[in-house]
């Protein structure tokens, strides 16, 4: 018997090699995935540094480690089973829910593949399942969930009501900080010996043409390598972030500003993601500092709904509907991806300083994946298999379990399994919640017409394009009575003015 842990599962506290401290630990290093899109380089040094990292922790807490460096997971299951004929392996499940390529690429090589729960995860599969079971209509809804959960778990609870007397503070968290408020810096993690070697094999090897990008791995342009590689930075980090950050992560949430690409976000996507930290000791760690009265509830209950309520449900909506989520398109949009997602070269000062981010550390926020990228992909009409590819190979801490979901699902309503509406939006919402406008080539309060900011034509046109599809939603009544009381002339500026925006970006001059 051995226990086979996915670069994703990279955790000592539970699961398989948890509780059975005597089996001997599987990695397998597989190297040709990393050439099917230009990923980052920080987010490929990420993982096969941090993989390494933990081969090395397990072995010297004396463990036998089998660590194969290959081009795929059936070279190494093949470097396995010529070692140990006939072994029966036993891993956590996927996150995405689906072992059963796994489970055949060992059964073709004469094992066996015991599939456990994940345990790197608040909420099970039966759990979800049973919530799922007993919702009214096809569709998921996060706040229903959320409520769930917080009772079954009992963070943020007293008896059966919620602690504060609301389930939600949003209305405290849209704020815009201070002119004079300096956020404190993020913390860094400096190379070992082993990121820097990772480092620069990354750098030699996945630097290829891709046909999607035809800048192939450059595209990006990486400041120094800063993630948690390790369980201690991981740590480390949640610390930092609850000492620092914590306190006006709720009410700075949803704010954007140029100088501050971390604004009091935690920063701890990719160790989450990885199995460096379990989502339950970092919400218990965010509800010990509100209880000790170093951060607001209001901080801290918006802390506690992206970690349990979130993640985990779109975790659980992408395992139940991966297939719907992959091809989804009800809105039909079929414009490729602008080459500016690749390159930073636009003069929307939004889009350009959030994908300059982008290149250089392979993070945003989720305002900025949201409200700047998302939203223009949207109001565009971005293929959204062409965005989520992007993203995927963008961010460091993308995943398919979380990424499609969020880009499908909730950026761009592809799909209507999870939002019952578009977040589409103009300048306006740029503007109140950012300092980008001001210094901005386009004019925020133009909608048609040169320089016109090319958000408010889109989002207008994107209204009347999809109209049949969109306008029966209640909550878009408003929106649409603001459509109606344009006249035939106005919206066909706003539709000239759109398909100039088009061409411009297709031009590479937007
Ligand atoms: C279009 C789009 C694409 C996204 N792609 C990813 C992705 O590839 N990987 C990823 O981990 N998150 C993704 N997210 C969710 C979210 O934006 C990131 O988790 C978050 O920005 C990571 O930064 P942070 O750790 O500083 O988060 P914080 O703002 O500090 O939030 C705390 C934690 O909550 C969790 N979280 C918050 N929102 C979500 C969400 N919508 N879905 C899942 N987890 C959430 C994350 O684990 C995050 O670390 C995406 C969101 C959008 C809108
Ligand atoms: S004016 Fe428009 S393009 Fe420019 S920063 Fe504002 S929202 Fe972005």
């Amino acid at each position: 018997m051995t226990v086979w842990v996915l670069g994703d599962q990279l955790t000592r506290e539970h699961g398989p090699v948890a509780e059975r401290p005597d089996e001997p630990v599987l990695l397998i290093e597989a190297h040709a995935f990393a050439e099917r899109l230009p990923y980052h380089p920080q987010k490929l040094t990420l993982v096969f540094s941090a993989m390494r990292h933990f081969r090395d922790e397990l072995r010297d807490a004396g463990r036998d480690v089998h660590y194969h460096q290959v081009e795929t997971f059936g070279d190494g299951l093949d470097a396995h089973f010529d070692d140990t004929p006939a072994d029966d392996l036993r891993m956590m499940c996927p996150a995405g829910g689906d072992a059963d390529r796994l489970r055949s690429l060992v059964e073709e090589r004469g094992g066996s593949l015991e599939i456990v729960e994940n345990s790197l995860f608040c909420c099970s599969r039966k759990l979800f399942d049973d919530w799922a079971a007993d919702r009214t209509g096809d569709n998921y809804r996060h706040e229903d969930f959320y409520r769930h959960i917080r009772r079954e778990t009992g963070y943020l609870m007293d008896d059966d009501e919620p602690v504060g007397g609301e389930w939600n503070y949003d209305e405290d968290n849209r704020e815009t900080p201070p002119d004079d408020w300096t956020p404190p810096g993020p913390p860094t993690f400096e190379r070992d010996e082993i990121t820097r070697d990772v480092d620069s094999w990354v750098a030699d090897r996945f630097d290829g043409s891709y046909d999607e990008a035809p800048y192939g791995g450059s595209w990006a342009d990486p400041e120094a390598f800063r993630w948690p590689v390790t369980r201690q930075q991981a740590l480390s980090a949640l610390e930092d972030f609850c000492t620092d950050r914590l306190a006006t992560f709720g009410s700075y949430q949803d704010a954007m500003q140029r100088d501050s690409w971390a604004m009091s976000h935690s920063l701890l996507s990719s160790s989450l993601n990885l199995g460096l930290l379990d989502p339950r000791e970092v919400i218990e760690r965010a509800i010990d500092t509100f209880e000790r009265g170093d951060a607001p509830l209001n901080s801290v209950e918006g802390f506690v709904r992206q970690v349990l309520g979130w993640r985990e449900f779109m975790r659980h909506v992408y395992r139940r509907e991966r297939d719907e989520l992959g091809a989804a398109n009800q809105l039909n949009a079929t414009e490729p991806l602008p080459d500016f997602f690749w390159t930073g070269e636009t003069d929307m000062a939004c889009l350009a300083d959030v994908i300059e981010g982008v290149r250089r550390r392979g993070y945003s926020h989720h305002i900025e994946r949201l409200m700047v990228l998302s939203n223009f992909g949207t109001t565009f009409g971005i293929e959204p298999r062409a965005l989520n590819r992007w993203f995927h190979a963008a961010y460091v801490d993308a995943f398919h379990w979380v990424t499609t979901p969020n880009v499908v699902g909730m950026g761009t309503f592809a799909s209507d399994v999870l939002s019952t509406k578009p977040y589409a939006a103009t300048s306006n919402y740029v503007d109140r919640m950012s300092d980008y406008c001001g210094d901005c080539r386009y004019y925020k309060t133009k909608t048609t017409g040169e320089n016109a900011c090319p958000l408010n034509a889109l989002y207008w046109d994107f209204l009347g394009r999809n109209e049949d599809q969109i306008r029966s939603n209640h909550r878009m009544g408003l929106v649409y009575s603001h459509w109606d009381d344009k006249d035939e002339e106005e919206r066909d500026a706003i539709s000239d003015r759109a398909a100039a925006i088009r061409q411009a970006a297709r031009d590479g001059d937007l």
